[in-house]
C-alpha cells in the first residue's frame, strides 16, 4: 500500500469542489486516512513548493496557496501516487484531458483546483510537512 498527499487548493474549496474531488478519490477505491481543512502559513506554502523557489511564478504561487483554506488529505491505495496524478491530469490546461479533475474543473495554470505528490519521495516529504508525521490511522 502506498500513501500520497493530495490537497484541494483554495480555488477548489472556494468553488465548492471538496466533495466532488474526495468523491472521485474514494470511488476509485482509495482510502482517506487523514484529512484537515486549514489555512496554510506563508512558511508552509514556501516549504511545500520549495522545488519552485527560483521560478518566476513562485511569489504568485505562495500568495495563491495562502489565499484561503485548503483541504489536506493523506490518501492510501495501490500505486496511489501515480494513479492519483493520472486522475488529477496535466498541469497545463491545454493538456489536461476531460475526465481528469483538472480537465473537468480547471481552466488556468495558476488556479487548478488540486495538488498531488509527483513521486513516493515527494509524498513522504509533503505528508511530513502537512501532517507533521503523525498518521492518525497508522
Ligand atoms: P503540478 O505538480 O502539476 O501541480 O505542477 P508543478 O509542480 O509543475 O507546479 C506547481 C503548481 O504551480 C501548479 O499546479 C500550478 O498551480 C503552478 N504553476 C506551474 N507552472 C506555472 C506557471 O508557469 N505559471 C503560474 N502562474 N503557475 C504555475
Ligand atoms: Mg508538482
Amino acid at each position: 500500500m502506498e500513501q500520497t498527499f493530495l490537497m484541494v487548493k483554495p480555488d477548489g474549496v472556494e468553488r465548492g469542489l471538496i466533495g466532488e474531488i474526495i468523491g472521485r478519490i474514494e470511488r476509485k477505491g482509495f482510502v482517506v486516512r487523514e484529512m484537515k481543512m486549514m489555512q496554510a502559513s506563508e512558511e508552509l506554502a514556501k516549504a511545500h513548493y520549495a522545488e519552485h523557489a527560483e521560478k518566476p511564478f513562485f511569489g504568485e504561487l505562495v500568495t495563491f496557496l495562502t489565499s484561503g483554506p485548503v483541504v489536506a488529505l493523506r490518501v492510501e491505495g495501490t500505486d496511489a501516487v501515480s494513479v492519483s496524478r493520472l486522475m488529477i491530469g496535466k498541469t497545463k490546461p491545454t493538456e489536461a484531458l476531460p475526465g481528469t479533475i483538472r480537465g473537468d474543473f480547471a481552466n488556468t495554470m495558476s488556479e487548478n483546483v488540486i495538488h498531488g505528490s509527483d513521486s513516493v519521495e515527494s509524498a513522504e516529504r509533503e505528508l511530513g510537512l502537512w501532517f507533521q508525521g503523525q498518521p492518525v490511522n497508522a
